[in-house]
């Protein structure tokens, strides 16, 4: 599967430019959000198990820090370029102020193929970029977190470089580790609760029930499988998921558990009684709700008037690009924007994040109910900024974030 051309950074411009107008924002202001504060490109060398030495390029973009210290995942994707992650970077702002956690926004991130990778290989690579972006992170600057290509184990090794440079163990520069490690309940499929939550608000918003509605998926990562494991535990019936190579299609249901068993054997997404479909068919598939999971720029200009789904809950990052958000808004298809939608990892990473400064471990239960708390507080925020603007959600949360961090900079000047 290749990566498409279009340019992800200015489909992130595009968006604060909307928001820009809608707040009629100070053009210097706007100005200065347009950039990120920090890049840093760096040079990954690792030895190979065969003893070759391979060069990666990776990347740590820091955008903003005008609420908290910069935040945001690592992506292992051979598709990962200074674009993309500083289009991420940019969006992981206005994300943390969705929800008012107080973080700014980074992204960072290897050029590679993880599966082409040996677990050794992986681990070599992550403990050189670590040591790589070394002076850019800390508790206090830059917290790291999972993305796509990246899992608890990679965040152990990340918070095991750190803290073998700093001489003492630092469980608080990383989130998304193993429980073991000081990683927060609920951590691993917090992106997808806190979909769930979102889409649980949409349906009451539209009066309709979860029994007898249907999703197709795409993407069975982490947030995939999780998103169709929780929704079909509420009686929603997933009807098609997809990852890179296929998809797989039972208007009669799948059953997210035996698929990520055949995964995990196979490598591929596979269920008795499926028929295959691809990536496209799947995206424009007749069901309820549509979740794409996987990367940016899937639902565009060219596919946008053939999608039938009645919902859009964006579970990846930068799914939609904005000329396909409209195209979905004038077929009056609902759409759950990625900043809202899947803000619930970075809000359990911070719920990780005070734990560790604080030697804490919450319970399950207490990290649910705080989760849904602020998820379901930013879904309505984000709903009465619609009705305010006569707005879709989407222009509503990006005009949201971008307010709330415009006036934090405002507080805070321009120094010198
Ligand atoms: P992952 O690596 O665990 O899974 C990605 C899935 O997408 C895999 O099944 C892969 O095969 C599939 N995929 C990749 N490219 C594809 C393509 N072009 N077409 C179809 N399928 C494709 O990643 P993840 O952590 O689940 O992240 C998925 C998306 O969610 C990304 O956009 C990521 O930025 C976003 N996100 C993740 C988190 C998190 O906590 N993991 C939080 C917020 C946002």
């Amino acid at each position: 599967m290749e990566k498409n051309n279009i340019n992800v950074l200015n489909a992130a411009l595009d968006l604060l430019k909307i928001a820009a107008e809608n707040l009629n924002l100070e053009p210097g202001l706007h100005e200065f959000l347009k950039y990120p504060k920090r890049s840093l490109i760096v040079s990954v060398p690792i030895e190979k198990d065969n003893g070759e030495i391979k060069v990666f390029k990776g990347y740590r973009v820091q955008h903003n820090d005008a609420k908290g210290p910069f935040k945001g995942g690592v992506r292992y994707s051979p598709y990962t370029d200074l674009n993309e992650i500083t289009a991420l970077a940019m969006w992981m702002t206005w994300k943390c102020a969705v929800v008012d956690i107080p973080y700014g926004g980074a992204k960072g991130g290897i050029s590679c193929n993880p599966k082409e990778l040996s677990k050794r290989e992986l681990e070599r690579a992550t403990r050189r970029y670590t040591q790589m972006i070394f002076q850019l992170i800390g508790p206090y600057r830059d917290v790291p977190a999972p993305d796509m290509g990246t899992n608890p184990e990679i965040m152990g090794w990340i918070m095991d470089t750190y803290s073998q440079i700093k001489g003492y163990s630092i469980p608080e520069i990383v989130t998304g580790k193993p429980l073991h490690l000081g990683g927060s309940e609920i951590r691993e499929e917090a992106t997808s609760r806190g979909l769930m939550f979102c889409i649980n608000e949409t349906m009451k918003k539209l009066g309709k029930k979860p029994k007898g509605s249907t999703v197709a998926i795409q993407g069975y990562g982490n947030v995939g499988y999780h998103a169709a494991r929780l929704l079909h535990d509420l009686g929603y019936t997933i009807i098609a998921v997809s990852d890179s190579t296929t998809g797989i299609l039972n208007n009669k249901g799948l059953h997210p558990h035996q698929i990520f068993e055949n995964k995990m054997k196979s490598g591929v997404v596979e269920s008795e009684g499926s028929v295959n479909i691809t990536n496209q068919e799947l995206l424009e598939l007749d069901c309820d709700i549509l979740i794409p999971a996987a990367t940016e720029n899937q639902i565009t200009k060219v596919n946008a008037d053939n999608i039938k789904a009645k919902m859009i809950a964006e579970g990846a990052n930068g799914p939609t690009t904005p000329a396909a958000s409209k195209i979905l808004q004038e077929k009056e298809i609902f759409q759950i924007p990625d900043i809202l939608g899947n803000s619930g990892g970075v809000t359990v990473s911070y719920f990780e994040w005070v734990q560790n400064l604080n030697r804490e471990h919450w319970s399950r239960g207490e990290v649910n109910q705080k989760l849904k708390h602020i998820i379901t507080k930013a879904f309505s925020e984000v709903s009465d900024m619609a009705v305010k603007l006569e707005s879709d959600m989407k222009t509503a949360a990006i005009t949201f974030g971008v307010k709330r961090v415009a006036e934090a900079m405002e507080s805070l000047g321009l120094w010198p």
